[in-house]
């Protein structure tokens, strides 16, 4: 039988990049085979963002050169998934003749009958159904080749909270949780696959199971803590408002646990937070952030800020860079306000002009800069332990290259910053460092990475002497 090939385009999150390896999987059951290259694909898959405009377009300009494509290959199968699909349904057929799918977040499960369904008939479907039971399949777990040594793991789908910008909601459906049995049974399958790291997603991950009475969020941790040769966890994304002391406890008492929480605070305006629908004021996320810091002193905070909100005045902004002047956060993402067809907050008056939120976002990174660089240059000197994922991305790009000391590596701490970084010749005899423990020296301190040398690979007990971050 003649091979077939699935060419896979992800845009947006780390739950898109979760779907696609499940959607890759259900279609390998057909017998597809994941393609890198998108000329030799029979099925073209884009797995859509609508979280802002911009994620928007690029589907839309991705699609538009793929039409141009199928003029000269009439048999080729282009299916357009994820949240967009959620969103314009049928329209996206409308739009675009050459689309042959549109499957929404809750259809992977459907797909390949789809797929079939297309293969046999050449027909046009929609498949946008959000009450099709399950709300959750059963995750798939296929064998992992040698890179794949960290995993998501999406332990809840869907968002009950409203934020009034967030189209998430809409898009992903109502909050429902993963058994734990069915994600302990997955995280210990990759784990006999060679994972060693997994980060467990979800919208609102402190919220989990509470609607459906399963456990709570800090107890599947605990469980997760147990499973013998897993060293990592982490988990994002964490509403402030439901962050509560049982999950800071966890910081201080679970081994596997990273020292690391994302913990969107939105905006440093307690006015701006009452438009946005968050439910917490900014008193109450410094208090948290208190808290956490008391728990577990080396724990790094990250967050999410949007700028220029409906009605943000001067004075809101500037109560946000004094937020951020105070938290002093290891990493940022600040985005620019983009107003969504099916957010509330697009009825929302006092709508601020492009070049207005434009510069509160410049001014707002450069002041982060500052101390995301300070944070990093304050490791110069000190031993991390770090969880190599691959070779770096210079590496990469570079010609491919013997495994030797020449060869740079990149991984991450368990504060999550990433670092660059080679093997020291004293180390080791030069192996594959993928998925392995390293005690790393820190040499340099940038605002996006830090560098250093290996030191140790794989230290025992007795070699953690001296470093710092050591919570595997
Ligand atoms: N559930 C997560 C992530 C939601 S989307 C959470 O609550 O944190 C990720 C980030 O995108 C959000 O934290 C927010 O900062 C940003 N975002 C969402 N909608 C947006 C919009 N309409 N415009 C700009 N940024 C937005
Ligand atoms: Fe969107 Fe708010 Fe839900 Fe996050 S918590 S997905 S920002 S509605």
């Amino acid at each position: 039988m003649k091979s077939k090939y699935l060419y896979l385009h992800t845009i947006g999150c780390q739950m898109n990049v979760y779907d696609s390896e499940q959607i890759s999987m259900r279609l390998a059951t057909l017998g597809y085979e994941q393609t890198s290259s998108m000329a030799q694909a029979d099925v073209i898959i884009v797995n859509t963002c609508t979280v802002r405009a911009k994620a928007e377009q690029k589907a839309f300009s991705l699609l538009g050169r793929l039409a141009r494509m199928k003029r000269s290959q009439k048999r080729l199968i282009i299916g357009v998934g994820g949240c967009v699909a959620q969103q314009e349904g049928e329209q996206i057929l409308k739009r675009m003749p050459a689309v042959d799918l549109v499957f929404g977040t809750q259809a992977i499960d459907r797909l390949p009958r789809l797929i079939q369904q297309i293969e046999t008939r050449r027909c046009r479907i929609v498949d946008v159904d959000m009450d099709a039971a399950p709300a959750i399949p059963e995750s798939l777990v296929g064998s992992q080749n040698e890179s794949q040594v960290s995993k998501f793991v999406t332990i809840m789908r869907g968002c009950d909270n409203y934020c009034t910008y967030c189209v998430v909601p809409r898009v992903r459906g109502r909050e429902t949780s993963r058994k734990p049995e069915s994600i302990i049974a997955e995280i210990r399958a990759l784990v006999e696959t060679g994972v060693r790291e997994i980060t467990l997603l979800g919208q609102n991950v402190n919220s989990y199971g509470k609607n459906q009475r399963l456990c709570t969020f800090p107890e599947l941790l605990s469980m997760i803590n147990g499973i013998e040769g897993l060293l990592r966890i982490r988990f994002t994304t964490s509403h402030p408002k439901d962050l509560g002391s049982d999950l800071i406890r966890s910081f201080g008492n679970l081994d596997k646990l990273c020292p690391h929480i994302h913990l969107p605070v939105q905006s440093g305006s307690n006015r701006v937070l009452k438009r946005m629908n968050r439910k917490y004021t900014t008193e109450q996320y410094l208090d948290k952030v208190a808290k956490l810091r008391d728990t577990c002193p080396q724990i790094a905070i990250t967050s999410d800020i949007i700028v220029g909100f409906p009605g943000e005045s001067q004075a809101d902004f500037e109560q946000t860079l004094e937020l951020v002047k105070t938290v002093e956060f290891d990493g940022l993402f600040a985005f620019q306000y983009s107003d969504r067809p099916q957010a509330p907050a697009v009825k929302l008056p006092d709508k601020l002009s492009e070049p207005t939120i434009r510069k509160r976002l410049q001014i707002l990174l450069e002041l982060q800069e500052k101390f995301t660089r300070r944070k990093n240059q304050l490791l110069v000197g000190s031993t991390q332990l770090v969880f190599t994922d691959g070779l770096s991305k210079k590496q990469v790009s570079a010609q491919p290259t013997e495994i030797g000391p020449d060869v740079q590596w990149t991984g991450r701490t368990s504060t999550n910053k990433i670092v660059n970084f080679y093997l020291d010749e004293l180390a080791a005899d030069c192996e594959n460092l993928t998925g392995k423990l390293v005690c790393v020296h820190i040499d340099k301190g940038f605002s996006h990475s830090l560098f250093g040398r290996a030191i140790n690979v794989e230290p025992s007990a007795g070699g953690l002497k001296g470093v710092e971050n050591y919570a595997a």
